[in-house]
């Protein structure tokens, strides 16, 4: 697996994979980063007729670059290996924060964590630009994929309408399976986790933060009925912590049927 640390390497790859795969790209708009100006990147592919829109993000925490790479993968081979996915309209926006990237930091160039600040009435420009965009149409299921430095192993948050029809045990089973660790505590970044699942259903009211809130949310907050946050382990190898980001992923698709 070709891994990228830079933002220009990474979007130029990520644009050509995409366009091969017969994703159309967008440029929201730009940021400054060290390496100069920055795009913010979405790619779209639309199916005929009607079918549910998946949006997947990636790289809003510039120091946790599995998500990033999961869509480089996912592009690479989209057309051999993801029939369901291309079952649905489906966009992907590959690298939220381009600047924390380049810094490898968490945070985006102005010291911003940018998933604490969608629906802040001054959002850094990365956010608006989403801001912006997302409110243009709903979007029935999205998927963040993050990392977590404290992390021995994968868990998720899951917002789904009940408990009945949440994917993420499904999600934890696969994975367990195919012999990756789990986060077992039963409580992750202060909230209750059971076998690796952070679950609040329609009935539990989001926590929303003072400043804003992160990007699942607020997609709930826009309509969204599905959202998960996948955190994989970093101190996994690069490759092996895409293939995580992978299998949970497919088994999302798998179990959403149109
Ligand atoms: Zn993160």
């Amino acid at each position: 697996m070709k891994e990228i640390f830079a933002s220009h390497e990474f979007l130029s790859e990520v644009t050509r994979r995409g366009e091969a795969a017969g994703f159309r790209p967008r440029i929201l708009g730009t940021v400054s980063a060290d390496t100069g100006t920055v795009p913010i990147l979405s790619l779209s592919r639309k199916v005929p007729g009607l079918a549910p829109r998946i949006l997947i993000a990636a790289g809003i925490h510039g120091d946790e670059p599995a998500g990033p790479h999961t869509i480089l993968s996912l592009l690479e081979d989209f057309k051999e290996k993801w029939e369901e996915l291309r079952r649905f309209h489906l966009e992907i926006v590959p690298l939220i924060n381009p600047s924390g990237f380049d810094r490898r930091q968490r945070h985006d160039a102005s010291g911003i964590d940018p998933n604490r600040a969608f629906g802040s009435p001054s959002p850094p420009q990365e956010i608006r630009y989403l801001m912006d965009d997302y409110r243009r149409r709903r979007i029935d299921l999205f998927i963040d994929l993050h990392e977590d430095v404290d992390t021995p192993g994968f868990y998720l948050y899951e917002l789904a309408p009940d408990t009945a029809t949440a994917f993420g045990p499904h999600i934890i089973s696969a994975l367990r399976s195919a012999g990756y660790p789990i986060n077992q505590s039963p409580t992750i970044e202060g909230m209750a986790a059971i076998d690796g699942l952070i679950l609040r259903t329609s009935r539990s009211t989001p926590r929303f933060f003072r400043q804003g809130a992160p990007q699942g949310l607020y997609m709930k907050r826009l309509g969204t009925r599905r959202t998960l946050t996948f955190e994989s382990p970093p101190k996994l190898p690069l490759s092996e912590r895409v293939d995580m980001q992978r299998l949970a992923l497919r088994t999302v698709v798998e179990r959403f049927a149109p």
